[in-house]
């Protein structure tokens, strides 16, 4: 969604709506829409530049991602320090 790049499902991290803030939904057990971006600072800034998480969640409003982006800067530090 971000970065427009093609890859698996089981690589990118699935988003949801929930009170008016975009939450990452590491299960994939959430219910609702899911938007799909890459668990990457890059790609969810992007993601987040064009709008279009209220767009693909199909929110009426703009949605809080301060939280989703602390989840994904945790994930990338994870990732590097194996
Ligand atoms: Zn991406």
């Amino acid at each position: 969604m971000g970065c427009r790049e093609r890859a698996a499902k089981d690589d990118l991290l699935r988003i949801v709506a929930i009170e008016g803030a975009c939450v990452p939904d590491h299960r994939g057990t959430l219910p609702g829409r899911g938007a799909y971006v890459h668990p990457a600072l890059v790609c969810l800034d992007l993601a987040v530049r064009r709008r279009a998480f209220p767009r693909a969640l199909r929110a009426p409003g703009p949605l809080d991602t301060k939280a989703l982006r602390l989840a994904v800067e945790k994930t990338v530090a994870e990732k590097a320090t194996p």
